[in-house]
């Protein structure tokens, strides 16, 4: 060990921060994945011209150049797909053999993972996600989804003992544009294994990989109709909800639309489950690996530049180490590499759309005029895109609108607290109810804690950790229903008496 490094081991504060390391441009091959010049709308098992004749252009946001022309579905369009669906429905889909349908969810599963480096190319390309994370995390998560409830397909009975499961329908499908094709698997996997039929309307501003998963579905074979994708804005959404032929419609997006939704579908006896939007506490003890927690509040709020409803969002810190974890954190933030989301090494990539920039920029200024102390680690950005640099807000008020609100970006509130009821308080002290943190190394105090958390998952000791066997979903304004594992099937099933 060179003296250096002895002086560096001894006094980590003295240790040089990463950022004096360059990393060599380490950018994903682009050429892997074909984006088509412009995209008709998938129904009935092929792409047809939409009717409305209206497109736009879907766009790069770390680079604002186009990518493609994409249709935006009017209403005899998404009234053509719900047909089609129906269809699909009545001849053939919903009584064929589970171990059939199975098959095809098997297969879909196993074509994503075959053609994973396109699907994570063009997931980063159009939403502005950082290679890395579409690579190990979104890709793999949608193939692990498919595989998942194509095991439970022929067995419903088991699923729901004593009780006889019959598929609901139509499911009208409608998610947004953080987790574009893990949302899509989130959705269809649960609602084909069931045996229903499906809409889906992918987020305006992130279309391609939907349109992508087309092509997968054509190789899978399945039967045509049993998976439409309309691409379009709201105003498709709006349509498929209010179309009489759905039978269900589940819906992921913000808290406002979401209860839109459920005002237009009341009295209506159609089904809807609502994955709405969360302003998350990450709690830390005094007691927690410190180290291990620094990474679980990066991953907690800088995953993904915090377009994640579940982020970490309000960092509660217990009093007597708020010095030290602040520091920490800092001294990582300084470490995180923003920029090119295809650059393997970036750790940050690009702001989905100008419009969430905007959100993002308007509520970090609320902070600093309500008082807040902001830092920003030093960073340079690219020219073109939409980025914002990984932000900290301390001496937070509960009061503030950075500590109420969800922002949907790279930016963290911290709060402090002295015992663990005061912590619980204020973390329910929100309108949300979708998620929360505990790092403590007492077993006994995650368990009281995760008892008075009013957040339908509660991670120990991580954070943003996520399997298709284990249920996701809120309490309060963060929806209800819930997605993954046996809990998923249940909104896609009618259970009559065995
Ligand atoms: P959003 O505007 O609610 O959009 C969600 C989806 O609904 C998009 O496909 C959107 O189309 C569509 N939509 C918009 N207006 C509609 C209407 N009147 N009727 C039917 N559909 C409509 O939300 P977003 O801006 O895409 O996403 C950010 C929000 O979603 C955040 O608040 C976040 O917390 C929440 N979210 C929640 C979860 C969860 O699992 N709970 C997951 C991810 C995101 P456009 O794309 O054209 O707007
Ligand atoms: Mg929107």
């Amino acid at each position: 060990m060179t003296k250096d490094k002895r002086e560096i081991a001894r006094r980590p504060d003295k240790a040089p921060m990463a950022t004096a390391w360059d990393y060599a441009p380490a950018p994903e091959a682009r050429d892997i994945v074909k984006v088509e010049e412009r995209y008709g709308l998938f129904i009935g098992g092929t792409f047809v011209e939409p009717a409305s004749g209206e497109r736009y252009t879907t766009i790069d946001p770390a680079r604002e150049e186009p990518l493609a022309e994409v249709a935006q579905a009017g209403k005899a369009d998404v009234d053509r797909a719900v047909r089609a669906a129906r269809d699909a429905f009545a001849n053939g889909w919903s009584n064929l053999r589970p171990s059939e349908r199975a098959k095809y969810l098997f297969r879909i599963a196993r074509l994503l993972q075959e053609r994973s480096r396109e699907f994570a190319v063009l997931e980063s390309l159009n939403g502005g996600k950082p290679i890395r994370e579409s690579r190990d995390v979104d890709i793999p998560l949608a193939a692990a989804h498919f595989f998942y409830y194509a095991g439970w397909a022929d067995k419903l009975e088991y699923a729901f003992p004593n009780r006889k499961p019959r598929p609901v329908g139509v499911a009208g499908q409608i998610i947004p544009w953080n987790f574009p094709l893990l949302m899509l698997a989130w959705k269809i996997a649960p609602a084909l294994a069931a045996g229903n039929t499906v809409v889906l309307k992918p987020a305006e501003t992130t279309p391609l990989s939907a349109l992508l998963f087309c092509d997968v579905l054509r190789q899978a074979e399945l039967p045509p109709g049993v998976v439409n994708i309309v691409t379009g804005d709201g105003r498709t959404g709006a349509e498929l909800v209010s179309h009489q032929g759905v039978d269900k419609i589940a819906f992921t997006g913000s808290t406002e639309v979401g209860k839109a939704i459920q005002r237009t579908l009341a009295g209506t006896g159609k089904r809807l489950t609502l994955e709405l939007g969360g302003k998350a506490a990450n709690i830390i003890f005094d007691d927690a690996p410190l180290d291990q927690a620094v990474e679980g509040i990066v991953n907690g709020i800088y995953f993904n530049q915090g377009h994640v409803c579940c982020a970490g969002s309000r960092l509660l810190v217990q009093e007597s180490i708020y010095e030290t974890v602040i520091a920490k954190l800092k001294r990582r933030m300084a470490t995180l590499r923003v920029g090119d989301p295809l650059d393997k090494n970036t750790d940050v990539g690009a702001i989905n759309s100008k419009q969430q920039l905007e959100k993002i920029s308007a509520l970090v200024q609320s902070g600093i005029d309500e008082g807040a102390q902001i830092y920003q680690p030093p960073c340079k950005l690219p020219e073109r895109g939409y980025w914002f640099v990984p932000t900290v807000f301390t001496n937070v008020a509960q009061s503030y609108r950075i500590a109420q609100e969800e922002i949907f970006g790279p930016v963290l509130s911290v709060l402090t607290f002295r015992t663990p009821d005061e912590a619980i308080e204020k973390a329910n002290n929100t309108p949300y109810g979708l998620s929360a943190g505990v790092w403590t190394e007492k077993g006994s105090r995650i368990l009281a804690m995760a008892k008075g958390l009013r957040a339908g998952v509660v991670w120990a000791n991580t954070y943003n950790r996520f399997d298709p066997a284990s249920p996701f979903g809120g309490y309060k304004e963060s929806g209800f229903g819930r997605e993954g594992g046996r809990h998923g099937l249940e909104p896609y099933v009618v259970l009559e008496d065995a």
